[in-house]
């Protein structure tokens, strides 16, 4: 099971916290069907979602990442919850999957782009919602991630996400750091942390199984670290039935029964996870006659 830490280091100038998305990052993979550059792509950005959720400490917040810019892959979404659940997707594949460059970390800007916005819509419960946005830059995920948060929450942060594949351009380990310095602190501390975070060290290490705890000395530069809180993570989707259901009664009465004639199953797909549900005629028929009841 994948694992998140909080915690602080022992001086109380630093928050960190480290995650272990492995198998997130590779349910994910397995439901939309990628590997390789795409792999990375939504790898670093569910493991964003991840450790990016935590801000708050509360288990009803929510977390919505969408980063559009100007690459092949489109939109790249994701959405975190605070009690460890989260989802996300690309909005186009590529027609030919690509194997990143062999470097410890490959760039994937090539396929997401370097112009574009960057929105972090957070819902923190009793209907507040807080949206940022930024624009798009490195198109590495992450890199644009840490440059909000010191932009737009001012929050002088260090974010690293990392995916290793293995030879087959499968998802062998996914893993992210999130440091922030409380106000009043030096800003070289920040600054030696990430110099550190964004080195060839993290993707290194990860070749080997880490757990969050491991990560937390390699984050705080072998400080000793007080643990604030760890929680679980999992891929998981709202998805169901009644939503592909209440998609379809969009379509309105008479379109509905239009689709109950054609031949074969209506499918409905969730963007968020791959998942499909069918709908059978006689099950149209019955939605389209709740429509046209509700309407008189
Ligand atoms: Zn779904």
């Amino acid at each position: 099971m994948d694992r998140l830490l909080r915690g602080i280091d022992g001086a109380r100038t630093v928050r960190v916290v480290t995650a272990v998305t492995t198998e997130v990052v590779r349910e994910g993979c397995r439901r939309h069907g990628l590997r390789g550059v795409e792999a990375v792509i939504l790898g670093r950005a569910l493991t964003a979602g991840c450790v990016l959720v935590t801000l708050t400490k509360n288990d009803d917040e929510r977390l919505r990442i969408s980063l559009q810019a100007d690459g092949p892959v489109g939109r790249v979404l994701v959405d975190a919850r605070g009690n460890g659940d989260v989802r996300g997707c690309l909005e186009r594949t590529l027609e030919v999957p690509v194997d990143p460059a062999t470097s410890l970390r490959p760039s994937v800007a090539d396929f997401v782009g370097r112009s574009g916005r960057l929105v972090l819509t957070r819902d923190v419960g009793l209907e507040n919602q807080y949206q940022g946005v930024v624009s798009v830059e490195s198109g590495e995920i992450d890199l644009d991630l840490e440059r909000y948060l010191g932009e737009s929450e001012q929050l002088p942060s260090a974010l690293a996400c990392e995916v290793v594949l293995d030879a087959q351009g499968e998802v062998l380990r996914a893993a992210g750091i999130l440091c922030q310095t409380f106000p009043g602190s030096e800003s070289s501390t920040i600054d030696e942390i990430r110099a550190n975070m964004h080195g060839d060290a993290l993707p290194a290490l990860l070749r080997a199984d880490r757990s969050a705890d491991e990560l937390m000395g390699f984050a705080l530069l072998g400080d000793d670290y007080e643990l604030m809180g760890e929680s679980s993570l999992r891929f998981r989707c709202t998805c169901g039935v009644e939503r592909a259901m209440a998609v379809v009664s969009t379509l309105g009465a008479d379109d509905i029964e239009a689709l109950a004639t054609e031949p074969g199953d209506t499918e409905v797909r969730c963007s968020y996870c791959g998942q499909s549900y069918t709908i059978e005629p006689h099950d149209l028929l019955a939605l389209a006659a709740r429509l046209r009841k509700e309407r008189s």
